[in-house]
């Protein structure tokens, strides 16, 4: 693991600029590391860890920093519930933890330093400084996802029998004995025109 100050200067070359999101996300991938006892996230660990994230915000970008999970490596999960949080599962040992930001963290960075006017950087200063328990609660929690879902998985890839394209990850859909994709199932998140 490196430290808070090193994750922030990879965290802004990748996420464009540094944030109180930022910080937040670090310090919550951090965290749920220390709960699962992964310590080379990067080096013999590498492969042990999925996370879901919960939010397509600033913190999201700070967590794949820490962990390397990412979603081109299907290590990276995105649940869209609106929210600050992250369940960090380890698959080496099948168990999991999910992480999620207090409410109360903006109005502790607030009273911790009053002075700065910055919203921004008045949570920035706060994030890094407060109490982990301070910043998040924890749960621990399983995880039951198939096989399909996690990194490694090799399985058949089919031809929608509609529009031709390909299918990996049994996300086919099977309707009067036709194999279809997602979109020709009718769950199109666009309209042709
Ligand atoms: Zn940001
Ligand atoms: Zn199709």
């Amino acid at each position: 693991m490196r430290t808070l100050a090193e994750y922030e200067k990879l965290a802004a070359a990748a996420h464009g600029h540094l944030c109180a999101g930022q910080i937040l996300g670090l310090r919550m991938a951090i965290f749920g590391l220390e709960l699962l006892g992964i310590q080379e996230p990067e080096g013999k660990d590498r492969k042990r860890l999925v996370t879901f994230v919960e939010i397509d915000r600033c913190a999201t970008d700070a967590i794949p920093v820490v962990t390397g999970c990412r979603l081109g490596k299907r290590a990276l999960k995105f649940r869209d519930f609106g929210k600050v949080a992250a369940t960090f599962c380890d698959l080496e040992i099948a168990r999991a933890v999910r992480v999620a930001a207090r409410e109360s963290s903006k109005a502790l960075a607030r009273e911790l330093f009053p002075e700065i006017c910055n919203r921004n950087e008045q949570q920035m200063r706060g994030y890094r400084v407060m109490r982990v328990e301070d910043l998040f609660a924890h749960q621990w929690v399983r995880v039951e996802l198939g096989p399909e879902e996690f990194p490694g998985y090799k399985g058949a890839r089919r031809v929608c029998e509609e529009c031709g394209e390909g299918i990996s990850f049994e996300r086919q859909v099977v309707e009067n004995g036709r194999t279809l994709c997602r979109h020709c199932a009718g769950a199109r998140y666009y309209t042709p025109l």
